[in-house]
């Protein structure tokens, strides 16, 4: 392209191809419903589907072309299931349970150290559930598995941990320590006692406070602390107040999530729709306050002190996330070409019986469960996994990963720059402070069709 040629979202005339009008519809559209979907990968998993035949795991590892991997481990046990959650858990707190569970999550490390030996990890994640509901042993255990079978190198991998307050010990964090984790997180959701009890969460703040205290203590050099907004009964001030409480502990980052509820989570809709819709003024507010306490914001989500980081040199990993390998059931797994996982549920019933195969199976060396990306949705995917994030999508990346212009296979993209809810700077698409807050409902528009009819014709067991 000479330089007298106009960008390429712009018509051969130099006018923004989309009518005033259009852009404005589709801006009412996309700010009246801010809270759509939350896409926090791309597909979901509700578009997840029986592979016919399996995938053999050995060649997609073989072949991914990752340059390092995600080392990802699953704990999908709670101590109780909270009134908001959809992700793949089950309140059981019984000690032999999770034995016989992480005796699984090592046979299965130790089919797949096979397929993906061949590449180092740079990111090391235990999540779940609660993996802090692990006895120490245990927890001990998957150190061991990430470390010993797996190959991963911990002097050169970030290392995170979810833990929750009233499962923290000292025992448990010397191992954290011991292992060079560079970050843990904790969910505390509110630290407003009746709030935490009307999502079916009872957390006495001064169980939080103790916890947070211990942890200081340890001085990881990143803590995360998790919060919501929009929950039942909480107002501005009362949101305001509590991650007033949270920045009080001078943790290098914040995660706020806006409350979501299915049909399928204890809480429903219809119980959120008796009060008013506060979250687009929660997030307005929050960003303010976390803004003016030094926090840089990363995502609609994602607020972190610029400083935040660990010390170790860490192993380059493309921030698309392909070759993540997750074990454990209800872990998903990403190549470029196929993600897959075990099936996912939300009942009790069905999330006993999947952790009930997961357990019992002695090889896990084939997909059976998940979705082949179509060259589309890797396009989707990468530019969704870019855009909805501060440093934006490098328009040269996408070209040289596709061989094909952004603006000429997705012209509907224009409608961010034209209505003022992304930009484009320095060959960098991203959203402008603004449209980050719309994240979701931008995320959801970009679903292509054939993803979302398989979402929708999910029905969770
Ligand atoms: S939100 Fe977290 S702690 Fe609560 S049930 Fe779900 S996974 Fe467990």
């Amino acid at each position: 392209m000479t330089s007298t040629q106009p960008p390429l979202h712009l018509r051969d005339d130099g006018r923004t191809p989309f009518p005033s009008e259009d852009v404005t519809q589709w801006r009412e559209r996309i700010t009246a419903e801010a809270y759509r979907n939350y896409l926090y990968s791309y597909p979901h998993k509700t578009a997840y589907r029986d592979l016919n035949p399996p995938v053999p795991l050995e060649p997609l590892w073989r072949e991914e072309p990752a340059e390092s991997f995600f080392l990802y481990m699953h704990i999908p046990f709670c101590g109780a299931r909270c009134g908001f959650c959809n992700l793949f858990t089950l309140p059981d707190k019984r000690a032999e349970v999770h034995t016989v569970y992480v005796n699984a999550l090592e046979r299965q490390a130790r089919q797949w150290a096979a397929f993906t030996g061949s590449k180092p990890f740079a990111r090391f994640a235990i999540g779940g559930g609660t993996p802090s509901l692990l006895a120490p042993a245990q927890l001990r255990r998957l150190f061991g598995i990430a470390e010993d079978i797996m190959g991963l190198d911990a002097a050169t991998a970030s290392i995170s941990v979810e833990t929750s307050p009233e499962t923290l010990t000292e025992e448990k964090l010397n191992i954290l320590k011991e292992h060079t984790v560079d970050r843990v997180s904790m969910g505390i959701q509110s630290f407003v006692a009746a709030e935490s009890a009307a999502i079916y969460r009872p957390q006495n703040p001064d169980v939080v406070y103790r916890a947070l205290e211990l942890l200081k203590q340890y001085d990881f050099p990143i803590l995360n602390l998790d919060l919501i907004y929009g929950l039942p009964g909480q107002t501005v001030e009362s949101w305001l107040f509590s991650l007033q409480q949270a920045v009080n502990q001078g943790p290098e980052e914040i995660f706020i999530y806006p409350l979501y509820t299915r049909h399928h989570t204890i809480v429903k809709p219809e119980d959120i729709q008796r009060q008013p819709d506060i979250r687009h003024e929660c997030y307005q507010a929050a960003q303010l306050l976390l803004t003016g306490h030094g926090y840089t914001q990363y995502s609609m989500r994602r607020f972190a002190k610029e400083t935040a980081g660990t010390h170790k040199p860490i192993l380059d990993y493309s921030c698309q996330e392909e070759g993540m390998v997750g074990l454990g059931c209800g872990a998903r797994s990403y190549t470029r070409n196929v993600h897959y996982a075990s099936r996912y549920g939300v009942s009790r019933k069905a999330t006993e019986s999947i952790i009930a195969d997961y357990v019992s199976a002695e090889r896990y060396d084939t997909a059976d469960y998940g979705i082949m990306l179509s060259l589309e949705e890797q396009k989707r995917r990468f530019i969704l996994k870019a855009v909805l994030h501060s440093e934006g999508l490098k328009l040269a990346d996408y070209s040289g990963r596709f061989a094909s212009s952004l603006w000429r296979d997705y012209p509907e993209l224009g409608l961010l720059l034209q209505s003022g809810l992304g930009r484009e700077e320095d060959g960098i698409l991203r959203l402008t402070p603004e449209g980050l807050g719309y994240s979701d409902s931008i995320g959801d528009w970009f679903i292509s069709g054939e993803i979302r009819k398989q979402m929708e014709r999910f029905v969770l067991p």
